[in-house]
């Protein structure tokens, strides 16, 4: 897979890939921020700072939609040269980009062994987004938020399209907190995610093969199916 975000970023994340690749089955991604249709809810971002060229400074990766055991199910493409097994069969790949919020709405966990299930409030969560979402945070950054979404509140609607995206397609600035008022959402929670593959639920050739998706013809070994390489996509894409 590919992220793109500065070089740096990338030496680290091919360093985050191969450890996740040697893990076993690797650990739960983190959690992804989503909405019903015709929901509204409250959100802070914790990131979303534009670069130099006025563009969202965010990690971009591609990912796939599959549908499996009747529901759908998103996997990270790990490069159609590193013999991504639904680049193979075809499956159209989208642009995603992520970001750290804060969920302020309320929601219970499940309940077991008869106990209430957890009070949730505040949450941090990961914000993954789709093309036409980072041009609209895009635009909400430039006109709206000088330039950078960090601290900012946005009452967030999501309509009954069939098509709406997961995360909402409407998004109105409600304030801008600082850093400081940020910090008081408690340890932890005031700063974004350091995004790691694993955090998104990259999974490495081997390990998707265990799934059922694609074989190991060809595989030369997990650390190398795993490594970011430099080049490919810019941001500047998303815009094309
Ligand atoms: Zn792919």
């Amino acid at each position: 897979m590919k992220f793109m975000q500065g070089n740096d970023a990338k030496a680290a994340l091919a360093a985050e890939a191969a450890k996740v690749a040697q893990a076993a089955d690797g650990k739960y991604a983190t959690y992804r921020y989503w909405m019903k249709k015709d929901e509204e809810k409250l959100i802070t971002f914790l990131d979303g700072q534009l670069d130099e060229d006025g563009m969202l400074d965010i990690p971009l990766f591609f990912e796939h939609s599959v549908q499996s055991d009747g529901r759908w199910k998103t996997y990270v493409c790990i490069g159609e040269d590193e013999g991504c097994p639904f680049c193979a069969e075809g499956n159209r790949k989208s642009l995603c980009g992520v970001l750290t919020i804060i969920d302020h709405s309320e929601f219970t966990g499940k309940s077991r062994d008869g106990q209430p299930g957890k009070l949730y409030k505040n949450e941090k969560v990961l914000f993954v987004c789709k093309k036409g979402t980072i041009q609209a945070l895009t635009a909400q950054a430039r006109e709206a938020c000088d330039g950078d979404l960090t601290g900012a509140t946005f009452k967030v609607t999501r309509s009954s399209d069939p098509k709406s995206p997961r995360v909402g397609d409407s998004f109105f600035l409600k304030k801008k907190v600082t850093s400081d008022q940020l910090e008081t959402l408690g340890e932890g929670k005031s700063l974004a995610y350091e995004y790691t593959p694993e955090e998104i639920g990259y999974k490495d050739k081997a390990q998707l093969a265990e799934l059922g998706f694609g074989d190991l013809s060809g595989f030369t070994g997990a650390t190398e199916t795993a490594t970011v390489s430099g080049g490919g996509e810019s941001v500047d894409e998303i815009f094309n």
